[in-house]
């Protein structure tokens, strides 16, 4: 019997898929699966929301496995029934922005369900020590267990709690990348449950081109639960730095030098600050707020556009003194406004989940669970400058939605075997629009979106989207650019009744 689910079954939606006819036999025939954990049916609306909070697609199921096999099992189960519509998606922490970690009437896998303190295990010794975790593990879990031992994976996030499988997904990139590469550069092996259910270990020396695909593949080839992580030993501190610049030029001049220097900071971002100070643009520098220099009364910003580059160096108690010589002389080569230098000292425990101490203060004031059209783009070096003149100088009149994040990184530590693409230049910039919206300002963020997306087009920025959002195949196509094909090769290898992560809507399920 056909069951005939119409869009009306979708909660409240800005954005709706289309309406679709699932087989009921399809979805009761799951039922006789035999699992550790279990799937539900009644409690779906759990998994239809995301951080975006723009789109909303109710699933029919949610597995909440208690072992990979589990998920192979369903996997395997789907995969056999051939041509049907049932989809399945992995859902880390649901910090996705428009619906990616969404299965439209299918399965979504409730990652978090996998993390286990108990199986979390750091290998200390030799030369390169890594901890093994699940993929549904929050960045901060692995964290406070690796800082046990003294190690610490070195590339991040900003924020901590999104999953390991989720990030990996997509790239993961903070402050360390220009040293260390995204997160995505830094694992030795995974786990994965293809899309036709098996269960296969890959590295860079086995099943290698698994490995790769699935690293930056956006849930496309397989579902990773598990994965070896690089650690290094932790520092016990932090010196984190704020400067200001009026000047693009001198702020990227310098952000340029720090990356390139093998011994400078162990950090290195930025933000722009347009026309005002709202408590949105602070949300990731509580920290900062009882001397932060932008409030500072004595510092005039008179409404114009302002960067802040924000940098942080690591230190032991044993080496505080060499470390305050090191940052004076690294500073002394910078060309800041000199009376807007803060700096504080924190732990590096602190200083890594810094935005969560922003997000338990907007949750508070019903601040967090809004809708988030944000927009991460990746510029090339040689066209920052014109889209900074066009974005920061006349499209956008202020910041006060959020954050814009600005921050370079090097080409040569992406690993371009990865699924994961980037512009074609050495050195290419983040720019991360985190605006904050209301149901009602929500069209409007969006169409400036829209406006900056036009502006790249139409100059040749040569941009590409970091998480990124597209809705066609040729948009896709244009995204991967010269790796379409080689993407589109490994789904056929790997998913090839293309049952995984629907919700990038890259390619549609065949039925
Ligand atoms: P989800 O949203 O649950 O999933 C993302 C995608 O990956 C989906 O397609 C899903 O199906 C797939 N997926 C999830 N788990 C798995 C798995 N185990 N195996 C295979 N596929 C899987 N990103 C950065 O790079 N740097 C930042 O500094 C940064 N800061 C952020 C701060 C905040 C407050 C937020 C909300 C997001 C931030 N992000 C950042 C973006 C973040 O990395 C992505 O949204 C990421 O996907 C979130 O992880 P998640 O666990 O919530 O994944």
């Amino acid at each position: 019997m056909k069951l005939l689910i119409l869009l009306a079954a979708l909660i409240s939606s800005h954005h709706v898929s289309a309406t679709l006819e699932l087989d009921s036999a399809d979805l009761s025939s799951l039922k006789t699966l035999n699992l550790e954990g279990y799937l539900s049916f009644h409690d779906t609306h759990l998994a239809s929301r995301d951080f975006g909070d723009c789109y909303h697609s109710l699933p029919s199921a949610i597995l909440r496995p208690k072992s990979p096999q589990d998920i192979a099992k369903t996997l395997q189960h789907v995969f056999d029934l051939g041509p049907s519509k049932l989809t399945i998606a992995a859902r880390g922490h649901a910090h996705s922005l428009r619906g990616q970690a969404q299965a439209p009437h299918g399965i979504v896998v409730n990652m978090e369900s996998l993390a286990d303190p108990k199986k979390r295990r750091v290998h200390e010794g030799g030369k390169s020590p890594y901890v093994e975790v699940s993929g549904g593990e929050l960045w901060i879990d692995v964290l406070r267990q690796t800082l046990k031992c003294g190690l610490a994976p070195r590339s991040w996030t900003d924020y901590l709690h999104l999953t390991v499988g989720g990030t990996l997904s997509n790239a993961g990139i903070s402050g360390q990348a220009f040293r260390y590469g995204p997160q995505i550069s830094n694992v030795y092996q995974l786990e994965v449950v293809t899309g036709k259910g098996e269960v296969v270990n890959c590295s860079a020396q086995k099943n290698a081109d698994l490995f790769h695909a699935v690293l930056g593949g956006l849930g496309q080839f397989g579902i990773i639960t598990k994965a070896r992580i690089a650690l290094e030993p932790a520092p016990e501190m932090v010196k984190w730095i704020r400067v200001l610049y009026s000047d693009f030029s001198l702020f990227t001049k310098d952000q340029e030098l720090l990356i390139s220097l093998e011994k400078g900071f162990d950090y290195v971002e930025g933000f722009v600050i347009i026309n005002r100070n709202g408590i949105l643009n602070n949300w990731r520098s509580s920290f900062f707020t009882p001397e932060n220099p932008i409030q500072a009364s004595r510092f005039n910003s008179n409404g114009r556009t302002l960067y802040c580059l924000e940098i942080a160096k690591n230190f032991d108690f044993n080496n505080a003194n060499a470390t305050d010589q090191e940052v004076e002389s690294l500073l002394a080569q910078l060309s800041f406004i000199p009376s807007t230098l803060f700096s504080s000292e924190l732990p590096y425990l602190d200083f890594l989940d810094r935005v969560h101490a922003s997000e338990v203060k907007l949750r508070a004031q019903g601040l967090w669970e809004v809708p988030h059209p944000w927009l991460n783009l990746l510029i090339p070096q040689s066209t920052i400058h014109d889209f900074a003149e066009e974005i920061f100088g006349k499209l956008l009149t202020d910041s006060s939605n959020g954050p814009i994040l600005i921050y370079p990184l090097n080409k040569e530590k992406w690993d371009n075997r990865t699924s994961a693409v980037t512009p074609n230049e050495d050195i290419f910039y983040l720019v991360a629009f985190l605006s904050s919206s209301t149901v009602d300002s929500l069209e409007h963020s969006l169409s400036q979106n829209r406006r900056i997306l036009e502006f790249c087009e139409k100059q040749g920025i040569g941009m590409k989207q970091y998480l990124p959002h597209y809705t066609t195949k040729s948009e896709w196509a244009a995204h991967f650019s010269h790796r379409w094909q080689e993407f589109v090769r490994r789904k056929a290898a790997y998913d090839p009744l293309a049952i995984l992560a629907p919700g990038q809507r890259i390619f549609p399920k065949a039925n």
